[in-house]
């Protein structure tokens, strides 16, 4: 057997504050008493896009019900096409603050232009950079000097060294709250909209003290494959993982062919849970009946 050296990975000493030496024992983010990077695994989840009080009350209980810890919800959206739903802004952000206060989970959503920070602050609990906006310095420094927690999600074409550095100015600006996402990178590969880049896990692990989450639902654009992928998440040693559910994905605004139903939700949970204990990690079953945390599978 071939074991790697230390010395075979290469080290990156320009990334002074996202380096793993940097902090060796690990960063955890705390969100409202949920702990990303802690001995617990994480998950996020929620519609794409928020679409109307309804769709999002629903899906959010559901999803509390069957064990998430933090809400997603897109207000501001990146859309390819111009002519696509773009997102109900801040009426969106309304709808998160009111789904918040309904469910206690703390919520999770992007922010697209350094001129909605201020509004989208104001609302959320965890800042979203997307993969689109990775490279986008200006916001970067400024959410970096907002100091709320920050989702950044990798660049759907960038080295992790690429990735880091753009986590690097988020840090060097202040806010040292910064949860990496794999959320799958183009490749020469057509059937998947992505191809999640699981071994980005142990990697960004080795050369960073940040926490690390998977996506896999952009990751693999198919509803189907998304258990599997997440499954395959926790078992690479995620610290958590973000999954797109609707109430309806058949008639979804935005990304409703990768979207789970919150029945194919509460199965992966249960899966996820059991992924966790066979490697030495437990889930926090937030939502259990009174309401009462619990851990399971320790
Ligand atoms: C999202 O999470 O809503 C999203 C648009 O993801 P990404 O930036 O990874 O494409
Ligand atoms: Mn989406």
């Amino acid at each position: 057997m071939i074991v790697a050296s230390e010395s075979a990975v290469r080290q990156y000493p320009e990334l002074r504050l996202t380096r793993r030496s940097a902090r060796p024992e690990g960063t955890v983010v705390t969100v409202r008493g949920v702990e990303i990077g802690g001995p617990g695994i994480v998950i996020m989840a929620g519609p794409c896009a928020v679409e109307s009080e309804p769709q999002l009350l629903a899906t959010a209980r559901a999803v509390k019900a069957s064990g998430a810890h933090i809400l997603r919800g897109g207000a501001f959206k990146p859309r390819t096409s111009p002519y696509s739903f773009q997102g109900l802004k801040e009426e969106g952000l309304r709808l998160l603050a009111q789904a918040r206060a309904d469910t206690g989970l703390p919520v999770v959503t992007e922010v697209l232009d350094a001129r909605h920070l201020e509004l989208v602050a104001t609302y959320a609990d965890i800042l979203q950079v997307g993969s689109r906006n990775m490279q986008n310095f200006m916001l970067l420094q400024e959410v970096g000097r907002s100091r709320v927690p920050v989702l950044l999600k990798r660049g759907m074409s960038a080295t992790l060294e690429e990735y880091l550095n753009a986590a690097e100015y988020v840090m060097s600006n202040g806010n040292p709250n910064v949860i990496l996402c794999e959320r799958g990178i183009r490749t020469f590969e057509p059937s998947m909209e992505n191809t999640l880049d699981l071994n980005a896990v142990p990697m960004l692990q080795r050369l960073s003290h940040l926490p690390v989450i998977v996506d896999p639902s952009h990751g693999t654009g198919h509803a189907w494959m998304v258990p599997r992928l997440a499954c395959a998440a926790v078992a690479a040693g995620a610290d958590g993982v973000m999954v797109e559910v609707h109430v309806d994905p058949a008639n979804a605004l935005s990304d409703g062919q990768h979207a789970l139903t919150p029945d194919e939700f509460a199965a992966m949970a249960r899966q996820i849970a059991a992924v966790g204990q066979a490697i030495g990690r437990h889930m926090v079953w937030s939502a259990l009946a009174g309401g009462s945390a619990a851990e399971v599978a320790r």
